[in-house]
């Protein structure tokens, strides 16, 4: 998956969710459907950030996880992604990122970064296990695109 496309209000709403939260970082699960080409993001689940420090990292609430999964069975929808919020960081995969990453490699991951007065930036990315070329080329970024 080389393309995120995805309804620029559900973007917009993730960013004000992202600026919304503070000094936590937000997460949640994109849904939708995915091919090598594109994912197209269809709507949103949002989960409470459980873990223990929320204003350094994110843990998606198990719960959370194993429900959408279930209800998601009988349906053409699936995980497509997940996002996350980088409240004091730039928008890119972070170290603790990187460690977990492997566990979901078909996920892309968006994430976002609330800057004070500025808004809020999105980007996203996907793990790419490339063990020839060194840990900078773990991750590709994936183009975000609008459906209107
Ligand atoms: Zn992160």
């Amino acid at each position: 998956m080389t393309r995120l496309i995805i309804d620029s209000k559900l973007l917009a709403q993730l960013k004000n969710r992202a600026a919304a939260a503070g000094s936590d970082e937000i997460c949640g699960f994109l849904i939708g459907s995915g091919d090598e080409e594109a994912a197209v993001v269809s709507r949103i689940v949002e989960s409470p950030n459980v873990a223990r420090d929320p204003s350094r990292t994110f843990e998606i609430d198990p719960a959370i996880h194993f429900g959408i999964r279930r209800r998601l069975q009988r349906t053409a929808d699936e995980i497509v992604g997940v996002y996350h919020s980088h409240p004091k960081g730039p928008p890119v995969p972070s170290q603790r990122d990187l460690e977990r990453a492997p566990q979901s490699e078909e996920w892309i991951w968006l994430i976002l970064a609330p800057e004070k007065g500025h808004g809020v930036s999105a980007r996203a990315f996907r793990y790419t296990s490339s063990e020839e070329d060194g840990p900078a080329d773990d991750w590709d970024e994936v183009a975000i695109l609008f459906t209107r």
